[in-house]
Order: structure tokens, then sequence, then C-alpha cells
């Protein structure tokens, strides 16, 4: 168990997987965690302090899919192998097996096919000085990317959303803070930052100095180093591959998203956390894993500056429009293989043949994908040109490749086979020699046969023994008790081995062909692997051209995949301003839209969106299930898919860079965090507010529902008024507040819009229209009708809203418009208190309403009304229980 000790003290953090034969065991805790967490048995063995030790095993043979499991889970596991075998043991006279930690794997840092997720980036993300000011770095080991930012630690959240890290690393100052290590994503690591951190790194890429890579503030050096330290500490002290660190200012160039913002668009993943309902989802039309990651990584962090993304939507509009070229790209890009994580297990020496082979390929269409482009017939955008120049890899490469690699690849190193014939010189001769004496030993089988006198003679191959030629027991028998005579010395039979139904003997012929064969097997493999060696080191040499290469495939395949979307559904290229407009002609949402058309049933109804200078704020009203959500959020999508360079679904779309996007949904509950409703959506609108620009745009659906009516529509109005005097920006606000329209008149940019309904046969007709003007209240009522309470009741709740409607515009909002002071910072005066009457029926949201509950509702405003006609007794307002004067 000292062994055990010792791996556990230097992984403490981690389960330590302890190879005992054909199983890989776990103790202790360790054993509990795993067993609990892969649903095995849990057993005892021995005792440790009088205690007996908790333990349980996963089969080595089995061992990927276990590990799959626990790293999913959010664990780290501690391979610690043998590293010797039971005879060398023997031979250094030790007791027990050499074990070491070959390996520590955890969520970032795997590179296995099965454990990794294709479609996905693992991001490794390291934190470092917590005080002043955060330096972050990420980086994804199986393809190389690495970047770094100094960022304050308000921005941390967006960062998190955007990368969604699969594992954190940080300093102990971070974890420490409660705050910033509660956001972090699964079983945090904490290591000490290397003490000379710039050294760490300029080691880890043999430079003299950074400067070449760009300007590194003294934290984001830090976490770079963590991270590299981190990775070689999982690695057993390899690095792989990696991209030399980009320092990115956290914000800069990129459109911020926070994560609930994220959240509300449902951009990477839907509110219960699925990928289906998505954005990414309803657009991804990619051939490729890593046009995927690359399409997804884009709409996580869509750019803000209008060169780039110009780029991009050059390359879309060439490949819309020249079919031929996309047709050809995307037939070469079907079968293309993942070759950015192919060379990330070659640089961590931990591949498999088919790696070799993937790179193969991969080298071959990256010429092909060069030589479609070279042979388009409209000129192609620099974007498209650039990648173009980053496929065009050294021919030599894919050549040497080609020759060297077999046409069909076994699964493992091990099983040989790798390398092709006609390659080296050298191999192919051993490989006749081992080959050769395989048709040496047939031979002999004849021979041996006939001189024995015994036909069913067979010569057979064991793994410990050699060549043996094995015979049944009552011929073997015979040759025992009566040996042949007359035959050559080297023929004459040797006895091996007897077991229950066969004999195995042996001569000096065979034992001599036996050695030749299995010399020549053995230099023939050694002689494979330093050809293979040769064609990894060659493969790594070109490891950063390659990665680029790879890296243009997945930008290709993405342009593609968003010109043939355009194609299918009429999308358009949104033009881009720097002025803070935004006017979209017929957009549509593109999750809906596909989930509508899945359905069979009608067809999306298109909508215009103008938010120009003069026009910037809308105020959007209309019963529940019209439409309100939909779209607002197909026009903040509108422009994620614009910045992100893709195209949109709509007819036109004019799009004035925006800095920020917010998107919020009212009511939404986090109990899981511990905050109310009201909390949750205060706390988001409080970010906005503090956040937007003159440049963002924001949409807010219902914000303020989470709380008392008078309240929520207090805030509702206050925010409109922020947004409208002192923030500036392109705004949408759907509301259920109706009282809300009220600020048409006072405040000159905000515009009136409400989705259209009308009645059709009896039956409320939801047109999903977008007309200008706001809803028309009725529909509550109209819907309790649809549902079948009586009549008597509608007439009477029909005269009730006539006159509370008559009540509130002579004293309600509408005069409050009036009454309030201009200045929206100054702070409102204390709403009036209402009449129980009022205060109950403005808490009605009749939209919300089951009609059975409308029905009591209806009953309990009638009973407060006749309530209302007695006599008052007191005006004394009662707060919390005490009269207040
Ligand atoms: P609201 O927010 O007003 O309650 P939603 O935006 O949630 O309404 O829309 C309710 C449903 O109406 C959606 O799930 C969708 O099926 C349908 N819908 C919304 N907008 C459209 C549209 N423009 N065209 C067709 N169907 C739509
Ligand atoms: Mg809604």
């Amino acid at each position: 168990m000292a062994q055990w000790f010792a791996a556990k003290a230097a992984h403490p953090d981690a389960l330590v997987f302890f190879r005992m034969g054909d199983f890989f065991e776990l103790f202790f805790a360790d054993a509990e965690d795993a067993a609990g967490a892969l649903d095995i048995a849990l057993t005892y063995r021995g005792e440790h302090r009088g205690a007996p030790i908790p333990m349980c095993g996963v089969p080595v043979h089995a061992w990927e899919s276990y590990l799959a499991r626990l790293i999913r889970q959010g664990f780290r596991v501690a391979i610690c192998d043998q590293t010797e075998t039971p005879e060398e043991a023997k031979r250094r006279k030790a007791s027990t097996i050499r074990r070491e930690v070959v390996r520590v794997v955890t969520p970032a840092t795997v590179t296995e096919e099965g454990l990794l997720d294709a479609s996905r980036p693992a991001w490794l993300l390291a934190l470092a000085g917590a005080e002043e000011g955060l330096g972050a770095a990420w980086l994804e080991v199986s393809t190389g990317a690495f970047a770094t930012a100094r960022l304050p630690r308000e921005e941390l959240g967006a960062l998190l959303a955007r990368l969604e890290p699969a594992e954190a690393v940080v300093a102990p100052d971070v974890a420490e803070d409660a705050e910033l290590a509660r956001r972090l994503p699964g079983r945090i690591a904490a290591r000490l930052v290397p003490r000379d951190a710039g050294r760490t790194i300029r080691e880890a890429y043999g430079v003299a100095t950074l400067d070449g890579f760009g300007r590194f503030a003294e934290t984001e050096l830090a976490a770079a180093a963590l991270a590299l330290a981190y990775v070689k500490e999982t690695q057993a002290g390899a690095l792989p591959r990696l991209d030399p660190p980009r320092p990115q200012t956290a914000s800069a160039g990129v459109l911020a998203l926070d994560a609930a913002t994220r959240r509300s668009l449902e951009i990477l993943r839907d509110q219960r956390g699925g990928t289906e309902a998505t954005l990414l989802a309803a657009v991804d039309r990619t051939l490729t894993a890593a046009g995927g990651r690359e399409l997804a990584a884009r709409l996580a962090s869509p750019l803000a500056e209008a060169e780039p993304i110009a780029a991009r939507h050059d390359a879309v509009a060439f490949l819309l429009g020249d079919e031929p070229t996309r047709e050809a790209l995307r037939a070469a890009l079907k079968g293309a293989p993942d070759m950015a994580r192919a060379l990330g297990r070659l640089a961590l020496d931990r591949f498999a043949p088919r790696d070799l082979g993937a790179l193969r390929l991969g080298l071959d269409l990256a010429a092909r994908i060069a030589g479609a482009l070279a042979a388009a017939a409209m000129p192609v955008p620099p974007a498209a040109a650039e990648a173009a120049a980053a496929l065009r890899l050294d021919p030599a490469l894919a050549a040497e490749l080609s020759r060297a690699l077999s046409e069909r690849l076994p699964a493992r190193l091990e099983d040989g086979g790798i390398i092709a014939a006609a390659y080296d010189g050298e191999l192919d001769a051993l490989r006749r020699l081992r080959d050769g004496g395989r048709e040496a030993i047939a031979a002999l089988q004849l021979d041996l046969a006939q001189a024995w006198g015994v036909a069913s003679l067979k010569i057979r191959h064991h793994q410990q023994f050699g060549f043996l030629a094995e015979l049944p027991a009552a011929p073997a028998e015979k040759l025992l008790r009566d040996p042949p005579k007359g035959i050559a010395a080297e023929h004459a039979p040797i006895h091996r081995q007897t077991m229950a139904n066969a004999v195995r003997f042996t001569c000096t012929a065979l034992a001599d062909l036996d050695r030749k064969v299995a010399e020549a097997g053995v230099r023939a493999a050694a002689r494979e692997r330093s050809c293979i060696a040769h064609l990894r080191r060659m493969l790594l040499d070109a490891g950063d051209a390659i990665a680029r290469a790879a890296q243009a495939l997945a930008e290709l395949d993405v342009h593609a995949a968003a010109a043939t979307l355009a194609a299918e559904g009429g999308w358009c290229r949104p033009e881009i301003t720097e002025r803070p407009e935004f006017c979209v002609g017929a957009g549509r949402h593109p999750v809906v839209e596909a989930a509508l058309r899945r359905a069979r049933g009608p067809a999306f109804v298109p909508n215009d969106c103008d938010l120009s200078p003069g026009r910037r704020l809308c105020l959007l009203t209309g019963p529940n299930m019209a439409g309100k959500s939909t779209w607002l959020r197909q026009n903040a999508l509108m422009v994620v898919l614009a910045q992100a360079g893709l195209f949109v679904p709509a007819a036109s779309a004019r799009i004035g860079l925006v800095d920020r996007l917010f998107s919020r949904v009212g009511g939404g509950d986090d109990i899981a965090g511990g905050r109310s409703t009201f909390m949750v959506e205060m706390a988001e609108t409080a970010a906005i507010l503090n956040g937007a620009t003159q440049r963002s745009m924001v949409v807010l659906d219902e914000v303020g529902r989470g709380t008392a009516t008078w309240d929520g529509l207090a805030i509702a109005w206050a925010v409109l008024e922020a947004l409208h005097d002192r923030i500036r920006c392109r705004a949408i606000f759907a509301t259920h507040f109706h009282e809300l329209t009220a600020l048409a008149g006072r405040l000159p940019e905000l515009r009136l819009a409400a989705m259209k309904v009308r009645e059709w046969r009896g039956e409320v007709v939801f047109q999903h229209l977008v007309g200008e003007g706001a809803a028309e209240r009725s529909w509550g009522v109209h819907v309790a009708r649809l549902a079948g309470v009586p009549r008597q009741v509608l007439t009477r709740a029909a005269q009730v809203l006539a006159a509370l409607e008559a009540r509130a515009r002579a004293g309600g909002p509408d005069a409050l418009a009036e009454e309030l002071p201009l200045f929206a910072q100054a702070p409102p005066r204390p709403s009036a208190p209402a009449s129980p009457l009022h205060a109950a029926l403005a808490e009605l949201d009749p939209d919300a309403l089951s009609p059975r509950e409308a029905q009591e509702a209806l009953y309990r405003l009638k009973a407060l009304a006749t309530n209302a006609c007695a006599p008052q007794h007191d005006d004394t307002v009662v707060t919390a229980g005490k009269p207040v004067s």
C-alpha cells in the first residue's frame, strides 16, 4: 500500500486508479466516490488503522468507458500503472512491481476520441490574481488553442458563459475567494503559480522573449503559466502542441453577452440545459466536427467590429453565389477528419494508427479544397483566399504520408502493419525474413510429419514458448516410447510439455527457425516503430502549419454551411453599419420557424422591426401566446447571427454594430440559486442599466412581472425612461402592463407596437403580426367566453371592465404620466394607495387566468365592488399592522 499512499499524496484531488493485474483498483474515499459515481460494488479488504479498507475496481480491458463516466461527472483520475513486468520485478529481486502515476486524466486534458465531445471545445480555464483584477488563460489541449485576458471580476461571468470551460485551475487566492470559486465549474484544482511565470512560458515555447506573442499583464502571465504547469502535471511532464498564448482584451472586438442573455436567447443551450432547441442546432449545417466547434465558438462570441464581420459575410456571399465551388467544397468536407485533435494526440504520443490515417486524408482533402477554390469562376474574397493559402501545405508531406501508410490501418499500434511495403527497405527485408521463416516452418511441418510418421502433427505458435510441434496423445506416447530412427539429427524430437490431450515437441531445426522468426519479428516491429516515430516527427515539425490548415478547413466549413443555410431558407446578407440603427424587413425566428416546419403546421409569419434613430424604443403589447417573446428574441438573434458573420433569416437587414446585447425575461425563478423571482429580475435589470451603452441593444420581455403590480409597473416604467433618456440605446420592451402605453406621449423616441389578434368564427386567431399601436384589452374576457364562462358573468365582466377602465383613465397611469416630473432620474412619487377593488383588479392578469380562475376572480371583484359602496369609516392606511396617519 505504500505505493498507493505515495500516489495519493502526490495527487490528492484525483481518484487514484491503482493497477493490480487485470484491474484498476480504488481504495478508501476514492473507492466510495467511484462506487457511487459508477454504480459498482464496494467491497472491503485488509485493515488500515483497525478499520477495513473500502475498495472497488474496474477491469483494465474496459477502463476507458468507466473513465469517461467519471470525467463527465467532473472527477480527475490519476492512472497509477505498472511500469515493469512481474518478471522484471523478480529479476530485480523486488517484492513489489514498480508502479507510477503515468498520467492524470481530467475533464479538460483528455485527448481520447471516446472521452471528448467532438462538437464542443473542452477549455481549461486558469485564473490568478483575485486582488488586482483577474488574469485568465484558457487553452484546449486537444487542438492547441490558447488565449489570455486580464479582466475585472465582474466580467468573469461573461467569460464563463462564453467558454463554458470543462475545468478550472486556480491560484490559491482565487480558490479562497468563495464568491469566485462558487461560479467555477466542477471540482476546481488549486495550484501554486510557478515562481517565474514568464520563464515557464518562454521555456515551454523555447523562445527568449514573449514580445512576439503580444503584451501580457502580470496576472495574465501567472494564469498562462498556471495552465501550462497544470497540463504538464496531468501529462506526467509532457506538453501537448499548443499555439502561443494570444493576449485578448476580454471584451475588445467581441459582442458582450452576459450569462442571463445567453440563457434567454438559448444560443448554445436551451433553458433546460439541452442542445436541441437552440440557435446553434437550428443553423448548424457544418459537415465536420471542427466546423461545428468553430460555428459554436462564433455564435458564443460574435464580433463587434465591422471589418472582420464583413470579411466573413464576403466569404459566405461568395460561396452562396458560386454554387459549383460550394458543392465541390462541401463534397470534400463531408469526409474530412478531425485533424486538429489527431495532431493533438500525436503530440502527446498517445495516438492510434487512425490518427495518422486522419492526417493523411486531411492533407489530401486540404489540397483538393485549395484546388477547388483556385478553380472558382468568381473572384475569391480575402477570408476564403487566406484559408485556401493555409490549405496549401508542402505537398511532400502528403506524398510521404501516403507512401508510408498502409491502405488499411489496424486499430492499435501494437498490431503492426501500419507502414506500407516499399516505403522502407530495411523494414521490407526484416518482414521478408520473418515471413520467409513462417514459410520455412510450414515446410518443416511436412518434413516432421513424415520423419516422425504422424500425419496429424501441427506446428503451432505459443505466446510463451514460440513455435512447437503438437501431437495428439496416442501418437505422442508412441513417439516417446519408440523414437524414430535414421532421421536427421536436427529433426530428432525433443519433448517439451505434456497436456491433457496433446503433447508438444520441438527439434533443433524448429528451435532454430523459431528463434530466427522471433528475432526478425522483433526487429521488424522495432523498425516499424522507428518509421512511425519518423512520420510523427515530420508531422509535428509541420504541426503549426497543419493546425492552421485544420482551422482553415473549419472556417470554410462554417462559411459554406452559412451559404447553404442562406440558400435553403432565403436568408439575406445583413448590412452592417456604424450608425445606431436596426431595420429588419420580414424577419423570422430561426428556431421557432424550424419547429413549425417540422410540425407541418401553419407557416411562420415574418415581421419587420425598425429601431432607427427617432424610434429607438419599441413598446410591444398583446395577449398571451400572440408571439411577443418570439418577435423580441428573433430581433436579438439577428444581431447575434449578423455579428457572428452569418446571414440572417430576413428579406433585408441593416444593423448598426451592437457593442452589448441584453435580453431578459421577467418572472424567471432561480430557486436553486436561493434568490426570489423578483430579486433575480432586479439583479438582471440592474446589470443592464449599469452596463448598456448608446451602442447597445436591449430586449426586455415582461420585466416587472415577478412582483406586485404597482411595484412592477413602477419599475418597468422607470426602466423604460432610463433606456430612453439616459442610456439612449435600441430597445424592445414587451409588457403586459398596458398602462405603460401611456408613456408613448411623453417619450418621443418610443413607438407602440401590438400583436394583431382577431376573432374568426368565434375563435381567437393570433395573426402573429406586429402592428402599430397598443393592444386592445378585451381579449381576456374573450378568452373567458371561448372557454365556456356563462353569458351573464361575461356581460357583467364587460361592464366591470369598462367602469374600471374609465376610472383608470381618470386617476390611473395616464394621469400619472402627466403628473410625474419630466426627469426620469427624479425618484417617482410613491403611487397612491388604491381602493381594495382597484388593487385586486390591478393584480389580475386576464391573459394568465384559467377560465375557472377568471370566474372566481369575477365573483371576488363583485364582492369587493359591493363592499366599496358601503360607507368608508376610515381613510387610514395600514402598513405592517401599524396605523399611519
Ligand atoms: P407571447 O410571448 O406573446 O406569449 P410567444 O412568442 O411565446 O407568445 O409565441 C407563442 C407561440 O406562437 C409560439 O410558440 C409559436 O408557436 C407561435 N408564434 C409566435 N410567433 C409566430 C410567428 N411570427 N409566426 C407563426 N407562429 C408564431
Ligand atoms: Mg411571452
